[in-house]
């Protein structure tokens, strides 16, 4: 040996002895032919013992036959792979081998690095179960917890989105996790965008929580109320993260809109009660004033109705009412009120529109009702009171002159229309 080849042996000699790894010079037939220290301390066996034994002494994943096939195909190309092994007192370790071919002075060897993996194993173990955990925790909870993270030039995204949503939102995870947003935000109703987009910047520039309802179209077409409630945190780098809820609450919406619903209309009709029409009525005749603009008033009563309950009975009747309320309801605009005053008395409240044009009104509403063939009675007909509000009345006084109109007609011989004027003022 030269001194150089000499000096190179104690080099190489030293590297394999102050590895961190396990290093291991295999010969073909299995046996161990070197070890390093550090192998031989990750086995809890002396360097002489593990000399005198087999890999398949210490490997507890593979077999004798398949260690003995991977031996024979290993070549200077190498070979990467995990397995385990049994130390003397016999713990197992994971170890990760990169093995090496070579031939050394005529001899067939295979040269192993042999990397303790335990630790980072039972990290990653641990990783899984708290993932498993968390995936377990947010499928039960009856919503989709989220992250949803803005960066500081505004650009959005939602880093965690729980599989509640594919359930919830019908969208599938795979279009709404990472950096795309859209497909998530632009299923919130145009309505309702506004609202979300604004309490995000207030919940950004106040780091107070978000607490927002809003209208999603869901995957299968109809639309659902969600509750959205998040918290803001920010990050180092200047992004804000949201960590929250979604809830659906569609049967709660629907729930209240019921009870909403019943409180201001009436059963039978399914147009205003009489207390909100009220309502309105003062509502309007205050943005009336305000504005100085006109407002009319025609309250109309079914002519002779104590017949029809008593010829054709009590159901028949209500049959008739409701129809008349449709009937009317289809000849109104918008943005006017139709309301149920009484039994059969009813009130149209019409905004923008003066004493000549609400007898137009009330005149078409009379011929609707008086041309319709009701089942059972056949010809219907109704007389109409109109009057239109003067400066300073209050709805008292309105409704008061519309009944008086409404009375002349009766008593001019019913179904025929009244405008309170110059006869009343008299
Ligand atoms: P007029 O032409 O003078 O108005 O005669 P009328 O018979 O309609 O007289 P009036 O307005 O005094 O009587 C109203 C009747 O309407 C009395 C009541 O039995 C009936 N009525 C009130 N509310 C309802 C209801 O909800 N359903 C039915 N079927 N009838 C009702
Ligand atoms: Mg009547
Ligand atoms: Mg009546």
């Amino acid at each position: 040996m030269s001194p150089s080849s000499h000096n190179e042996a104690i080099l190489w000699n030293a590297l394999f002895e102050a590895s961190w790894d396990g290093m291991v010079v295999l010969k073909h037939d299995g046996s161990l032919y070197r070890v390093n220290q550090r192998y031989a301390e990750m086995l809890g066996y002396t360097r002489e013992e593990l000399e005198s034994m087999y890999v398949w002494d210490l490997d507890t994943r593979f077999s004798r036959p398949e260690i003995e096939t991977m031996l024979a195909r290993v070549d200077d190309t190498g070979a990467h792979f995990e397995t385990q092994q049994r130390r003397k007192d016999g713990r197992l370790v994971d170890v990760e081998l990169s093995n090496n071919g070579a031939t050394y002075e005529g001899l067939k060897l295979i040269f192993c690095i042999v990397r303790d993996i335990t630790a980072r194993k039972a990290t990653e173990e641990r990783l899984r179960r708290s993932e498993a955990l968390l995936r377990g925790i947010a499928s039960q909870v009856p919503g989709v917890l989220y992250q949803y993270r803005m960066a500081p030039d505004g650009s959005r995204s939602f880093p965690y989105l729980s599989e509640g949503l594919a359930t919830q939102g019908g969208l599938s995870l795979g279009a709404l996790s990472g950096p795309e947003v859209v497909p998530l935000m632009s299923r919130i109703l145009p309505e309702d965008a506004g609202l979300v987009e604004a309490q995000t910047q207030h919940s950004a520039a106040t780091m107070e929580n978000v607490h927002v309802e809003f209208r999603f179209r869901h995957g299968d077409g109809s639309i659902r109320w969600i509750e959205c409630r998040s918290t803001p945190q920010r990050e180092a780098d200047g992004c804000i993260l949201w960590t929250g809820i979604l809830l659906d609450i569609t049967q709660r919406k629907r729930a209240e809109e019921r009870v909403t619903t019943m409180a201001i209309t009436d059963g039978l009709t399914g147009i205003l009660n009489r207390q909100e029409f009220g309502r309105l009525l003062e509502r309007e005749m205050a943005r009336a004033s305000r504005y100085a603009s006109p407002l009319s008033l025609i309250m109309y009563d079914l002519d002779h109705f104590k017949r029809i309950n008593d010829r054709f009975g009590h159901n028949a009747g209500d049959d008739v009412l409701k129809t008349v309320a449709g009937l009317v309801g289809e000849c109104l605009r918008d943005t006017d009120l139709h309301g149920r005053w009484g039994g059969e008395e009813f009130m149209v409240l019409l905004p923008e529109t003066g004493l000549a044009a609400a007898g137009k009104v009330a005149e078409k509403l009379r011929r609707a009702i008086a041309d319709h063939r009701f089942e059972g009675p056949g010809g219907v007909t109704a007389s109409f009171g109109v009057a239109q509000m003067v400066p300073g009345e209050d709805s008292r006084s309105l409704a008061q002159r519309v009944d008086e109109a409404l009375y002349r007609a009766k008593a001019l011989g019913r179904n025929r229309v009244e405008s309170w004027g110059a006869a009343e003022r008299g």
